[in-house]
């Protein structure tokens, strides 16, 4: 690539730049898909990722007068050199119709139909023989799409109206952890599973394992030749799928055909936040998916007549469907039922996750987490101290410990984050005439901005050094630079406050002259993954802040450690894992645990009795801590927004009254913790050693580790060893 590069007089990382980022996903669900993608070809496993080639990404986040602006998506204006189209691959996929009962089997008529055009990506192994394909498919309306036969007369309006069938692969809905029951993402969700499901079938029928006789295929080997990770539940519709191709198109049994899905399907689970659970209401399935809501009446139906034996006071609980005002279909419930394999993300999550579905489900397997990742940005330092091998295999990374205490080494380290501090500095400087002081303590908490992820917390922590420096102008005081990052869905009015809250406060901080140097506020605009390339290399302070017991995993937190920043940050998500590799003295912990969380929600008798407990008010914490009420005094009297004082007035509200996330209950260990932080960073030497006993402890959280396990565990599959010679080698 280098070669040919230069020979075109190209500079590959001027090309790097100009590169668009593909940003089909919204967050970490989605950037692991893309490192779990990588590690399949790295590891020589054959797979396919399949998804929606959206015309329009994840939209750009532009920063106007403080508040988030967005700016549709639009990366394929100048083409894409890295796909190609698959006409002969397209495959129709249906919706709306009624079902047809007949003599002869079950049919789902008078549909709606429209094509699936597949681009595919070549996903290439590091330094191996394996070239994967993710496979996007792309909405295509077919050529009598809306022309009747005897319909010539709206020839014109027939053609215009081809938008409408190509709009379901327009745009990606921007929520992160947030289920919005809109029709078109209903469809989204099922155009890529009937695509996918006819591809991987008629990829299963062309083998030798689709023993095909002249009448039907067999398809007793289809679990054991093709495995279905489900990522999340937004391709859950996978299972009554399966179930319809077999049971109507393939007139297979019912219960053969249940035996077979089950034994393909596997579900990786994602949240357990509630806001996040897919919910559909029915009768968005009665309309767009007539024939899969009887399916998956079927599937519940037989699923709560055993479940009925054993638990009778749970079938409610344990049913997909919901009853109620709106009835609606419980994804999640779909996917335990008809999955063989279940699993979360990191161990403190699927013990949560195993709590909050064995309540129903205690009849079902174990759940196992299978954690995470993240390609790694390699230091050319490490490869000179433990060789290049680390990069396929994460876990000798545990070598460099042996050079914690090698005193060039510890300076060749510290120099090597300065470098990139520098780096970042000019390119903040360059793209945004942004100026910040590189020998500053770079604080970085970049993530989707979210009420979980509790940014609000650090905008305390840094209102409350703000108020310090002010009142005690003579003190020495750390320097830092508080880097947030991240975009708020377009749809989540508080989201969009914290966004407008942080860069007021800026906007304050920033311009103060008391303060100077000794604090600077930046949001980065149009957090993305060619951003985090860049930022976190260059951070020394890992923001990992949710209230415990929210974070399924994280996957920002690895990427930090990996890169040799220092974590503060709760036992939450796998940050409980990062404690217990690195050791919890190289972290900085704070704050509650689940149990203490848990604690304070106890609903029951003690609410009733009115005995002593301890259930969160934020009240308490406000009048007892000095800062605390200050700050807080300030975002409500307008200290940050003179020109409308009462602008942050629902976030100052809902911190006091209605908090799920419990802001204030930390704040006192977040400070400080945040403390601690300072204490460290004045003492560099012992600061660098901290961060080489992260480096070297970080090497699980490889995602080749976590696709190992996967192929092992869940999938049943071994690496190929098939070697393909190169091309221009003739073969023997
Ligand atoms: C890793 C990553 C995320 C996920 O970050 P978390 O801290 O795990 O929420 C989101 N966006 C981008 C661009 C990322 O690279």
């Amino acid at each position: 690539m280098f070669y040919f590069s230069q020979q075109l007089g190209l500079d590959l990382e001027e090309l790097e730049e100009i590169e668009e980022d593909a940003g089909l996903g919204n967050g970490g669900l989605g950037r692991l898909a893309a490192c779990f993608l990588d590690s399949m070809a790295t590891l020589g496993l054959g797979a396919y990722g399949y998804g929606i080639r959206y015309e329009f990404g994840i939209f750009n986040q532009k920063v106007v007068d403080g508040w988030q602006v967005e700016e549709a998506d639009d990366w394929l204006r100048y083409g894409n050199p890295w796909e190609k189209a698959r006409p002969e691959y397209m495959l129709p996929v249906h919706f709306y119709g009624r079902v047809d009962h007949t003599p002869d089997g079950i049919k789902w008529v008078d549909t709606q139909v429209i094509l699936a055009m597949p681009y595919d990506t070549p996903v290439p192994g590091y330094k191996n023989n394996t070239v994967n394909t993710m496979r996007l498919w792309s909405a295509k309306a077919p050529n009598d799409f809306n022309l009747e036969e005897f319909n010539v007369g709206d020839y014109i309006q027939a053609v215009l109206d081809r938008n409408l069938a190509e709009n379901i692969s327009r745009v990606l809905y921007p929520n992160d952890n947030f289920f919005e029951g809109k029709e078109l993402r209903l469809k989204q969700e099922y155009f890529v599973v009937a695509a996918t499901l006819q591809d991987i079938i008629r990829r299963f029928k062309s083998s030798k394992f689709g023993c095909r006789d002249p009448v039907r295929t067999c398809f007793e080997t289809f679990p054991d030749k093709v495995a279905i990770q489900l990522n999340d539940t937004h391709p859950a519709l996978s299972i009554p799928e399966l179930m319809r191709i077999f049971v109507d198109v393939e007139h297979m049994d019912w219960d053969k055909a249940w035996d077979i899905t089950k034994r393909t399907c596997a579900y990786t689970n994602h949240t357990v936040l509630p806001e996040a659970l897919e919910r559909w209401p029915v009768s968005m399935f009665e309309k767009l998916l007539p024939r899969h809501l009887e399916i998956i009446y079927a599937i519940n139906q037989k699923h709560l007549d055993v479940m009925a034996f054993v638990y009778i006071d749970r079938l409610r609980r344990m049913s997909v469907i919901e009853e109620g005002d709106c009835k609606r279909i419980n994804m999640a419930h779909l996917c335990v039922i008809g999955s063989h394999a279940i699993n979360g993300v990191a161990r403190i999550h699927s013990e949560i996750y195993k709590k909050v579905i064995f309540v129903g489900f205690a009849c079902l397997g174990p759940i196992s987490n299978t954690n995470l990742f993240v390609v790694f940005s390699p230091f050319v330092l490490i490869s000179q101290k433990i060789g290049e091998d680390f990069l396929t295999d994460l876990s000798q990374l545990k070598k460099l410990l042996d050079f914690v205490d090698d005193e060039a080494f510890i300076r060749d380290v510290a120099k090597v984050k300065q470098e990139n501090k520098q780096k970042f500095s000019a390119y903040l400087v360059e793209q945004y005439k942004v100026k910040i002081n590189p020998s500053s303590m770079f604080d970085v908490h970049v993530k989707r901005i979210h009420e979980y992820k509790r940014q609000l917390l650090n905008c305390l922590h840094i209102i409350t050094l703000y108020n310090r420096i002010r009142k005690d102008p003579k003190k020495s005081y750390v320097p830092r630079t508080v880097m947030i990052g991240g975009k708020a869905a377009p749809g989540y009015h508080m989201a969009k406050m914290i966004i407008k809250l942080i860069t007021s406060i800026g906007d304050v901080v920033n311009n103060d002259p008391y303060i100077g140097e000794r604090l600077k506020v930046i949001f980065l605009e149009n957090y993305r993954v060619s951003l985090a390339e860049k930022v976190i290399p260059a951070a020394d302070l890992s923001e990992q802040i949710s209230t415990a017991g929210t974070e399924a995993s994280g996957t920002g937190n690895m990427k930090f450690m990996l890169n040799g920043a220092l974590t503060i940050g709760t036992m939450d998500g796998a940050n409980v894992e990062m404690a217990e590799e690195a050791g919890e003295e190289n972290l900085f912990i704070f704050g509650m645990r689940v149990e203490d969380v848990e604690a304070m929600d106890k609903k029951g008798l003690a609410d009733i009795i009115f005995v002593f407990s301890f259930r969160y008010n934020a009240k308490e914490y406000y009048d007892r801590i000095p800062e605390l009420r200050q700050a807080i005094d300030q975002i409500n009297s307008g200290f940050f927004s003179p020109d409308d004082p009462g602008r942050f007035r629902d976030i100052v509200n809902m911190l006091m009254y209605h908090d799920r996330f419990k802001v204030f209950a930390d704040y006192e260990a977040y400070i400080k913790c945040q403390g601690q932080v300072d204490q460290l960073y004045m003492n560099p030497r012992e600061w660098t050693k901290k961060v080489i006993k992260n480096i070297a402890c970080s090497g699980k959280f490889s995602s080749d580790r976590t696709i190992t396990e996967y192929a092992r565990e869940i999938w049943g599959v071994e690496p190929s060893a098939v070697k393909i010679p190169p091309p221009n080698i003739p073969r023997e």
